[in-house]
């Protein structure tokens, strides 16, 4: 053991102790649904990104079961060598059909996507604007490209426009790229896309929407770029199939010329081994769902009304959220972090957010309801908001 490495580490680990800052992982003893067992208790689970649900669905294991049979449990090698199952092919059909495009590119993760495609298009004598509130495997693989990044401050097209013209007339780049979050998941507000559309085509930009938040979602199911029927205009969209789709995994959409080049240049596709095929299975199952039928969209949505209506009408501060995300802003660190641990102890798990995730003074409880909840969960998450918000004189 290195005394160098084991000095660096102890040192660090005492000091994110000593600050409150260490992140203590409580693993669920079971499935992932609204309702999880955490040390032995039941907890109204407020804090996935199973929007619909179907991490835990049943049709969807017996799909994973059947190609698991067929298949194996791993698909052997990386796509490029003979990795490739038939049914990846399948999948990437499906996801292109799913997301109105010529053709689509699936890859291990969604935080795999934004390393793969944005270095496997954009240089160092490129440059890169994007929002300071995009997700951070975005700000890793614009690092990752060597391009100028050019901060946006967040959803501000002014300071969009601005930086844009500046940067098209500075006639340092090659290419300009914006990219975005379609929906952003600290605060569950929805891109702008139609100005995006509009200042991307006076200015040359290449245009890149990582929907990770928005597919299953928005758009009836299909996502930010569909709700705002701009299919044909955005260059890049990004997907994960670990959140609304409910398995793991993640999809670039685009132009066939795009998907060519990504599966020729696109590191995590050359060198990382293929999805297994019992989770190709249980995608496909999911898109069928989101595709055939607007059900748990519909109950989604439902539930995410019911949730804030009942937060705002106990006195809360919401925030400006235009999705089923919703969070419960608290203010105060501190008293954030309490107010979490106080509903964990009540029955309702929801995760607290700080800085350095979101600004100073800003903590937030924020709630992932489902497709899942019944009514007489988010009742009991309601009262038990209630309780704890009066003892900490959130509200009163
Ligand atoms: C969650 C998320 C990812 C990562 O997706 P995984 O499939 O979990 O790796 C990427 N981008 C955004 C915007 C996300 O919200």
């Amino acid at each position: 053991m290195s005394k160098v490495l084991d000095a660096y580490l102890q040192e660090n680990l005492k000091e994110l102790r000593d600050q409150g800052l260490y992140n203590e992982i409580d693993p669920v003893e079971g499935p992932n649904g609204p309702i999880i067992k955490i040390k032995g208790k039941d907890l109204i689970n407020l804090s996935s990104n199973n929007y619909l649900g179907l991490a835990t669905d049943e049709d969807l294991k017996k799909l994973a079961i059947a190609a698991t049979q067929k298949y194996g449990v791993g698909a052997g090698a990386v796509r490029t060598i003979n990795g490739t199952l038939d049914i990846h092919l399948k999948l990437e059909q499906k996801l292109a059909e799913f997301k109105g495009t010529e053709a689509a590119i699936s890859y291990q993760s969604g935080f795999n996507c934004n390393m793969a495609a944005i270095s496997a298009v954009m240089t160092k004598q490129d440059a890169i604007l994007s929002d300071e509130l995009n997700h951070a495997s975005i700000i890793d693989g614009c690092r990752l490209s060597g391009a100028k990044i050019i901060r946006i401050n967040h959803q501000d097209m002014d300071d969009l426009r601005a930086k844009a013209k500046a940067a098209k007339e500075s006639g340092q780049y090659g290419k300009l790229m914006y990219i975005t979050d379609g929906v952003f998941s600290m605060d569950g507000d929805i891109a702008k896309l139609p100005e995006i559309v509009e200042i991307a085509k006076e200015f040359d930009l290449i245009t890149y929407v990582d929907d990770a938040h928005g597919s299953g979602v928005t758009g009836l199911g299909k996502g930010t770029v569909k709700h705002f029927g701009l299919e044909k205009e955005i260059d890049f969209q990004i997907g994960t199939l670990s959140k609304a789709i409910g398995v793991v995994g993640g999809y670039v959409a685009g132009t066939k010329n795009l998907i060519d080049w990504l599966k020729v240049r696109s590191r995590p596709f050359l060198f990382s081994t293929a999805l297994p095929a019992g989770d190709v299975a249980a995608i496909m199952g999911a898109l069928d769902k989101i595709m055939e039928s607007t059900e748990l969209h519909d109950k989604l949505w439902g539930n995410g009304r019911y949730l804030k209506d009942g937060l705002q009408k106990l006195g809360f501060d919401i925030g400006v959220s235009e999705t089923p995300i919703t969070p419960c802003i608290i203010g105060e660190e501190k008293l954030t972090q309490q107010f979490s641990a106080r509903l964990s102890e009540e029955g309702v798990y929801a995760k607290s957010i700080v800085f350095p995730t979101v600004a100073k003074g800003s903590g937030r409880v924020r709630n992932m309801p489902t497709a899942a909840h019944t009514k007489e969960m988010l009742d009991d998450a309601l009262a038990i908001y209630e309780k704890v918000g009066k003892e900490l004189g959130v509200i009163s």
